[in-house]
């Protein structure tokens, strides 16, 4: 396992759409424990392919200690909007109030390519939404009306003072 540099924003490699992914061997898991590895270093709640600039349906999020890996996943079902503060390690310093689904169910595969079902509700649910994205290409800021609408994380800090320590923009 390897902490990989992260591809940052500007970079077209993050515009890039994730290939589908047809071989379970030894690559998809070296590039899964270098997804893992490099998230956890960021530090962040998930990472996808792209970001290590490798365009594959590959992405891992992990909340409350339970890490998930997702190969071509896919949303089959979600409710509810959820509006909260996001960032993205491929633009740190910045969050910004982004409106997601509240809940979501993800079909994938895992890395011996055997069908998986993750369903999720806030922290998980925004994060495997924001991989999803990045697999398509997509980043957060998309949504956004502006780029004034980024905030920058030093401020809210300054605002929010020590209670700002909490899960602080779901970062992936
Ligand atoms: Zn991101």
């Amino acid at each position: 396992m390897t902490v990989q540099p992260i591809v940052m924003l500007g970079d077209p490699r993050l515009r890039l759409k994730g290939e589908p992914v047809d071989a379970f061997g030894k690559y998809l898991h070296e590039l899964l424990d270098d997804l893992a590895e490099t998230m956890r270093a960021a530090p962040g709640v998930g990472l996808a392919a792209p970001q290590l600039g490798i365009a594959l349906q590959a992405c891992v999020v992990e909340v409350e200690g339970q890490l998930h890996e997702l190969i071509n996943p896919r949303m089959v079902r979600s409710t509810g909007d959820d509006h909260d503060l996001e960032g993205c390690l491929s633009l740190p310093g910045y969050v910004a109030y982004v409106t997601r689904r509240e809940k979501v169910w993800i079909a994938a595969q895992n890395r011996h390519g055997r069908k998986v079902k993750v369903a999720g509700a806030g922290l998980l649910s925004r994060a495997m939404q924001h991989e999803l994205d990045h697999l398509a290409g997509k980043l957060y800021i998309d949504y956004l009306g502006s780029l004034d609408e980024l905030i920058p994380v030093s401020q809210l800090q300054e605002e929010q003072g020590e209670s700002a320590e909490r899960e602080l923009a779901p970062l992936a």
